[in-house]
């Protein structure tokens, strides 16, 4: 299987490029944003306990960002792989996803994070809040709670795939394609 995690600050163009490489690589996608604004817009329990956290830019609980993650992996059993995007976000997550991984027979193949200084991350999110309706892209202080909470808390799993030897740091400023280009690069020799 094919494992990625994809990794990156907030407006770094991690669902961009997740979804390039789910076509090129038949994989799963697995966004827990994604999936979380989906339980909000259906109106569970769930998204409503989620939906004040992620308004204030606050990151939501591991208990159920894992048991979400754990959930999608039953149900895609056949999977060729996985694009992990928006998690890991703490070191307990990637804990438990190693976990989750390990009972499926299976691990992370890579940690791909970009690279984008905080500047040009806040004139994205403020560009993407004018027709993404998100409440966490439209305020300046919110955005800069979110890179607070990316350094204080998911920034150091770089650390924790490194130590596995997963780590591939790229940069995330250019054309789309061009950043896809360099993905691939490490995709194709893993
Ligand atoms: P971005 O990467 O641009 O911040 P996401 O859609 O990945 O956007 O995340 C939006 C919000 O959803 C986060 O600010 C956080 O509140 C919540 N969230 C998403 N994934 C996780 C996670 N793995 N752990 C905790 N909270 C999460």
């Amino acid at each position: 299987m094919l494992n990625l995690v994809l990794f990156g600050p907030p407006g770094a163009g991690k669902g961009t490029q997740s979804n390039l490489l789910i076509n090129k690589y038949n994989l799963v996608h697995l966004s827990t944003g994604d999936i979380l604004r989906s339980e909000i817009a259906v109106g569970t329990a769930l998204g409503l306990e989620a939906k004040t956290l992620m308004d204030r830019g606050d990151l939501v609980p591991d208990e159920v960002v894992i048991c979400m993650i754990s959930s999608k992996l039953d149900n895609n059993a056949d999977a060729n792989g996985f694009v992990f995007d928006g998690f890991p976000r703490t070191t307990a997550q990637a804990e438990a996803l190693d976990a989750l991984l390990v009972d499926k027979g299976t691990s992370i193949s890579a940690m791909l994070s970009l690279k984008v200084e905080d500047k040009e991350l806040i004139k994205r999110l403020l560009e993407r809040g004018k027709d993404s309706g998100r409440a966490d892209d439209q305020n300046e202080r919110i955005i800069s709670n979110r890179i607070n909470e990316y350094n204080n808390k998911t920034a150091p799993l770089k650390a924790y795939y490194h130590a596995q030897n997963k780590l591939s740091e790229i940069e995330g400023v250019g054309s789309i394609t061009e950043i896809a280009k360099k993905l691939n690069t490490v995709i194709d020799t893993l």
